[in-house]
Protein backbone atom coordinates (compact mmCIF):
# COMPACT_ATOMS: atom_id res chain seq x y z
CA UNK A 1 0.00 0.00 0.00
CA UNK A 2 3.01 2.33 0.25
CA UNK A 3 2.57 2.41 -3.58
CA UNK A 4 6.24 4.45 -4.02
CA UNK A 5 5.49 7.18 -1.60
CA UNK A 6 8.24 6.24 0.48
CA UNK A 7 10.67 8.68 0.52
CA UNK A 8 14.40 8.24 1.84
CA UNK A 9 16.25 10.49 2.92
CA UNK A 10 19.96 11.20 4.86
CA UNK A 11 18.25 11.24 8.09
CA UNK A 12 14.59 10.08 7.42
CA UNK A 13 12.21 8.04 6.24
CA UNK A 14 9.23 10.48 4.92
CA UNK A 15 5.97 8.67 4.26
CA UNK A 16 4.25 11.35 1.73
CA UNK A 17 0.14 11.04 1.98
CA UNK A 18 -1.57 8.38 0.18
CA UNK A 19 -4.86 10.37 1.25
CA UNK A 20 -5.11 14.35 0.60
CA UNK A 21 -7.92 15.16 2.86
CA UNK A 22 -6.27 14.21 6.21
CA UNK A 23 -4.63 16.84 7.25
CA UNK A 24 -1.98 15.31 10.02
CA UNK A 25 1.33 14.31 9.85
CA UNK A 26 2.69 11.88 12.33
CA UNK A 27 6.23 12.29 13.22
CA UNK A 28 8.62 9.70 15.14
CA UNK A 29 11.89 11.39 15.72
CA UNK A 30 13.10 9.33 18.26
CA UNK A 31 12.50 5.75 16.29
CA UNK A 32 16.11 4.95 15.45
CA UNK A 33 18.89 2.95 17.21
CA UNK A 34 20.16 3.55 19.51
CA UNK A 35 18.06 4.84 22.46
CA UNK A 36 15.21 4.24 20.35
CA UNK A 37 11.40 4.90 21.84
CA UNK A 38 10.61 1.63 21.11
CA UNK A 39 7.68 1.05 18.42
CA UNK A 40 6.92 4.69 17.51
CA UNK A 41 8.53 4.11 13.94
CA UNK A 42 6.34 1.43 13.39
CA UNK A 43 3.38 2.98 14.89
CA UNK A 44 3.82 6.37 12.15
CA UNK A 45 4.04 3.49 9.78
CA UNK A 46 1.34 1.33 10.06
CA UNK A 47 -0.74 4.57 10.12
CA UNK A 48 0.48 5.29 6.71
CA UNK A 49 -0.08 1.88 5.54
CA UNK A 50 -3.59 1.31 7.14
CA UNK A 51 -5.32 4.78 6.49
CA UNK A 52 -2.69 6.87 4.11
CA UNK A 53 -1.91 9.62 6.84
CA UNK A 54 1.87 10.96 6.05
CA UNK A 55 4.49 10.09 8.46
CA UNK A 56 7.98 11.04 9.12
CA UNK A 57 10.12 8.53 10.56
CA UNK A 58 13.59 9.44 11.70
CA UNK A 59 16.54 7.33 10.37
CA UNK A 60 19.04 8.34 12.32
CA UNK A 61 19.57 7.96 16.08
CA UNK A 62 18.91 11.03 18.79
CA UNK A 63 22.49 10.69 19.77
CA UNK A 64 23.31 11.68 15.84
CA UNK A 65 20.89 14.26 15.26
CA UNK A 66 17.54 15.04 17.98
CA UNK A 67 14.62 15.76 15.11
CA UNK A 68 12.90 16.97 18.17
CA UNK A 69 15.51 19.69 18.75
CA UNK A 70 16.75 22.66 17.60
CA UNK A 71 19.62 23.27 14.78
CA UNK A 72 22.13 24.49 17.57
CA UNK A 73 21.66 21.79 19.86
CA UNK A 74 24.38 19.44 20.64
CA UNK A 75 22.73 16.97 23.19
CA UNK A 76 24.34 16.14 26.80
CA UNK A 77 25.76 12.78 25.46
CA UNK A 78 26.08 13.60 22.05
CA UNK A 79 29.49 13.76 20.52
CA UNK A 80 28.32 13.92 17.14
CA UNK A 81 29.52 17.17 15.18
CA UNK A 82 26.77 19.74 15.48
CA UNK A 83 26.67 20.65 11.63
CA UNK A 84 24.41 16.73 11.63
CA UNK A 85 21.76 18.49 14.16
CA UNK A 86 21.60 21.35 11.31
CA UNK A 87 21.45 19.43 8.73
CA UNK A 88 18.89 17.06 9.95
CA UNK A 89 16.73 19.73 10.89
CA UNK A 90 16.87 21.92 7.95
CA UNK A 91 15.59 18.52 6.18
CA UNK A 92 12.97 18.38 8.17
CA UNK A 93 11.37 21.26 8.03
CA UNK A 94 12.00 20.67 4.01
CA UNK A 95 10.03 17.42 4.14
CA UNK A 96 7.14 18.75 6.31
CA UNK A 97 7.07 21.16 3.34
CA UNK A 98 6.61 18.96 1.15
CA UNK A 99 4.22 16.79 2.72
CA UNK A 100 1.76 20.25 3.20
CA UNK A 101 2.41 21.16 -0.19
CA UNK A 102 0.74 17.32 -1.31
CA UNK A 103 -1.96 18.09 1.11
CA UNK A 104 -2.88 20.84 -0.44
CA UNK A 105 -2.65 23.28 2.71
CA UNK A 106 1.09 25.02 2.02
CA UNK A 107 0.05 28.83 1.42
CA UNK A 108 2.74 30.70 -0.66
CA UNK A 109 3.87 32.68 1.82
CA UNK A 110 5.24 29.05 3.70
CA UNK A 111 2.47 29.25 5.94
CA UNK A 112 0.47 26.30 6.46
CA UNK A 113 -3.11 27.96 5.30
CA UNK A 114 -5.75 25.40 6.80
CA UNK A 115 -6.01 23.92 10.22
CA UNK A 116 -3.54 20.53 9.67
CA UNK A 117 -2.18 18.74 13.08
CA UNK A 118 1.51 17.31 13.52
CA UNK A 119 1.73 14.55 16.08
CA UNK A 120 5.09 13.94 17.76
CA UNK A 121 4.95 10.13 18.86
CA UNK A 122 7.34 9.55 21.25
CA UNK A 123 7.77 6.85 24.13
CA UNK A 124 7.43 7.24 28.10
CA UNK A 125 8.37 4.97 30.64
CA UNK A 126 6.08 3.00 32.66
CA UNK A 127 6.69 4.34 35.66
CA UNK A 128 5.39 7.73 35.05
CA UNK A 129 2.19 6.00 35.68
CA UNK A 130 0.22 7.12 32.57
CA UNK A 131 -1.27 4.90 29.78
CA UNK A 132 -0.48 8.28 27.21
CA UNK A 133 1.07 12.61 27.83
CA UNK A 134 -0.90 15.15 25.63
CA UNK A 135 1.86 18.24 25.67
CA UNK A 136 1.03 21.10 24.12
CA UNK A 137 3.43 23.96 26.14
CA UNK A 138 -0.05 24.85 28.16
CA UNK A 139 -1.99 25.35 24.87
CA UNK A 140 0.72 27.28 22.99
CA UNK A 141 1.49 24.43 20.26
CA UNK A 142 -2.68 23.62 19.93
CA UNK A 143 -5.74 25.09 21.07
CA UNK A 144 -6.45 23.51 25.00
CA UNK A 145 -10.07 22.69 23.91
CA UNK A 146 -8.42 20.73 20.60
CA UNK A 147 -6.00 18.82 22.61
CA UNK A 148 -8.93 18.17 25.50
CA UNK A 149 -11.29 16.53 22.36
CA UNK A 150 -8.49 14.20 21.69
CA UNK A 151 -7.63 13.31 24.46
CA UNK A 152 -11.39 12.30 25.66
CA UNK A 153 -11.62 10.48 22.32
CA UNK A 154 -8.39 8.71 22.49
CA UNK A 155 -9.94 7.23 26.03
CA UNK A 156 -13.09 6.48 24.59
CA UNK A 157 -11.29 3.90 21.90
CA UNK A 158 -8.53 2.92 23.67
CA UNK A 159 -10.75 1.86 26.29
CA UNK A 160 -13.37 -0.08 23.58
CA UNK A 161 -10.14 -1.44 22.91
CA UNK A 162 -9.69 -3.17 25.82
CA UNK A 163 -7.27 -1.00 27.56
CA UNK A 164 -8.06 -0.23 31.36
CA UNK A 165 -8.25 3.34 31.32
CA UNK A 166 -7.51 3.55 35.15
CA UNK A 167 -4.52 1.46 35.11
CA UNK A 168 -3.40 3.84 31.89
CA UNK A 169 -4.48 7.17 32.30
CA UNK A 170 -4.33 9.81 29.51
CA UNK A 171 -3.27 13.00 31.20
CA UNK A 172 -2.23 16.61 30.13
CA UNK A 173 0.70 18.55 30.19
CA UNK A 174 2.26 16.38 33.41
CA UNK A 175 5.61 17.88 33.51
CA UNK A 176 6.34 20.49 30.61
CA UNK A 177 8.49 17.65 29.17
CA UNK A 178 5.70 16.37 26.82
CA UNK A 179 6.32 19.54 24.00
CA UNK A 180 9.24 20.58 23.67
CA UNK A 181 10.36 24.44 23.08
CA UNK A 182 11.42 23.38 19.70
CA UNK A 183 8.03 22.83 18.86
CA UNK A 184 7.04 26.21 19.31
CA UNK A 185 9.76 27.39 16.42
CA UNK A 186 8.23 24.27 14.21
CA UNK A 187 4.56 26.25 14.91
CA UNK A 188 6.42 29.62 14.30
CA UNK A 189 7.57 28.58 10.87
CA UNK A 190 4.40 27.00 9.87
CA UNK A 191 1.87 29.69 11.56
CA UNK A 192 -1.20 29.34 14.03
CA UNK A 193 -3.14 26.79 11.34
CA UNK A 194 -0.65 24.02 12.29
CA UNK A 195 -1.35 22.65 15.50
CA UNK A 196 1.03 20.48 16.97
CA UNK A 197 0.73 17.82 20.23
CA UNK A 198 3.26 16.17 21.27
CA UNK A 199 2.14 12.38 22.34
CA UNK A 200 4.22 10.32 24.74
CA UNK A 201 3.28 7.05 24.78
CA UNK A 202 4.23 4.49 27.67
CA UNK A 203 5.76 1.33 27.40
CA UNK A 204 2.89 -0.80 28.09
CA UNK A 205 0.35 0.76 25.46
CA UNK A 206 3.56 0.61 22.69
CA UNK A 207 4.43 -2.84 22.84
CA UNK A 208 1.27 -4.70 24.98
CA UNK A 209 -1.60 -2.63 22.89
CA UNK A 210 0.22 -1.90 19.69
CA UNK A 211 -2.70 -2.94 17.42
CA UNK A 212 -5.10 -0.67 19.65
CA UNK A 213 -3.45 2.05 19.93
CA UNK A 214 -2.81 2.07 16.29
CA UNK A 215 -6.53 1.81 15.70
CA UNK A 216 -7.53 4.77 18.28
CA UNK A 217 -4.74 7.41 16.54
CA UNK A 218 -6.53 6.54 13.24
CA UNK A 219 -9.91 7.10 14.08
CA UNK A 220 -9.06 10.20 15.94
CA UNK A 221 -7.03 11.17 12.33
CA UNK A 222 -10.44 9.44 10.25
CA UNK A 223 -12.44 11.87 12.68
CA UNK A 224 -10.45 15.38 12.88
ZN1 LIG B 1 10.89 10.99 22.28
Amino acid sequence: MVGGRLKETRFHDVYLPLRKDLKVVFHSPHAAAPKREFYTGTIVRELHRRIGTAGIVAGVSRAVADLNRPADHTGVDCSCPENYQREAVEEFFNQLKEIFRELGVLGENGKVREETLLFGIHGVKDEKGYGMILGTRNGSLCPIDLRDRIKKKLEVLLEAGGVDINQNPIGCEISGYEGHPFLEEVREKFGEKLNIIQLEISRTLRTRYTDQLITALSMVALAL
